[in-house]
């Protein structure tokens, strides 16, 4: 019964681990939000999926192919829409008028069960998997957390499964990266559920952990969140190394690493953002790694909890 989400028991989930109320102070308001919205151009996403479609999610989904970037909204009996929070959906790079929708990305407002810092300065990377994911994996020799994209997923299970049996934790990004307060609540289901579903039929477990694309997280999409038993992780450092990407390049890869070393020096704890879905960040993240060391935890350790809702293996 691979389809059934059901959670297990929030409360051995959300308030076993380390978790901290006050906003890091590393994060900048406006400059982090503005810059990471160009981040839309840096997800190769595509409906070449490879993944076959599980007869288990045919039934539950009346689908025969996995579906494009605007994935249909299926109801499940453990969701009761009603008991989501009513803040309005609101466009990428608007702000709601007060703090009361507890957003990440306009006020870097953390919630009681958000991971977004850890013991151990570590990378985590969001956007894969990829076809440049093999060359950091071959060149990592700690666990590390990735954040991956449902419809790359399903468009690279064989990289998606070799991240797994190098030990490595997977999270949620959601199934096409989109802004998520800017959905509807249905709209949000969707983009969780068939993320979710892409990583059960591809690898055989259900997320424990998601990452809101650009941040895009508050009180709404948080409930919807809770209600798959997935908690929200955010970061202490972003990299910015996908304005490596940008034309001209707006980043250095020297940069990158005079910034890691400054962490380093500056505490060495936390969680810092990077990205797999590019040569040059999974070069920048092999060096990253060299110089933060093998001592690097993966998300779920940093909170001191579990790794997946559930595994089927
Ligand atoms: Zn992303």
């Amino acid at each position: 019964m691979r389809f059934n989400f059901t959670p297990l028991s929030l409360a051995f989930c959300i308030f076993k681990g380390r978790f901290t109320l006050a906003a890091p102070a590393e994060l900048e308001t406006q400059g982090a939000t503005t810059h990471h919205f160009t981040e839309l151009s840096s997800v190769n996403i595509s409906m070449m999926a490879t993944t076959p479609m599980p007869k288990w999610l045919s039934d539950v989904t009346g689908l025969k192919e996995w579906p494009g970037a605007d994935p249909p909204y299926i109801p499940l009996d453990f969701i009761d829409l009603k008991a989501i929070p009513n803040f309005p959906p609101r466009p990428a790079g608007t702000c709601p008028p007060d703090r009361s929708s507890c957003s990440f990305d306009c006020f870097k407002c953390i919630s009681f069960d958000d991971a977004y810092t850890c013991p151990v300065l570590s990378q985590t990377f969001d956007d894969g998997p990829s076809a440049s994911t093999p060359k950091l994996l071959a060149g990592l020799d700690h666990k590390t957390t990735f954040f991956t994209v449902g419809m790359n997923v399903v468009r690279y299970p064989e990289i998606y499964n070799q991240i797994k049996q190098n030990g490595h934790l997977l999270g949620c990004h959601t199934w096409s990266h989109k802004f998520l307060p800017g959905l509807t609540n249905e709209q949000i289901v969707a983009q969780l559920e068939w993320s979710i579903w892409a990583m059960n039929a591809t690898g055989a477990h259900l997320p424990k952990w998601y990452r809101p694309p650009y941040g895009g997280v508050d009180d709404r999409v948080r409930q919807i969140a809770r209600a798959f038993g997935m908690q929200a992780v955010l970061w202490d450092y972003d990299t910015f190394d996908w304005k490596m990407e940008t034309s001209p390049p707006s980043k250095t890869a020297s940069q990158i690493f005079n910034d890691v070393k400054h962490w380093k020096a500056s505490g060495s704890t936390g969680l810092i953002l990077e990205h797999d879905a590019y040569a040059s960040t999974v070069d920048a993240g092999i060096e990253v790694s060299k110089i933060l060391g093998t001592s690097q935890m993966t998300v779920a350790e940093c909170v001191d909890s579990i790794d997946y809702i559930k595994t089927y293996d």
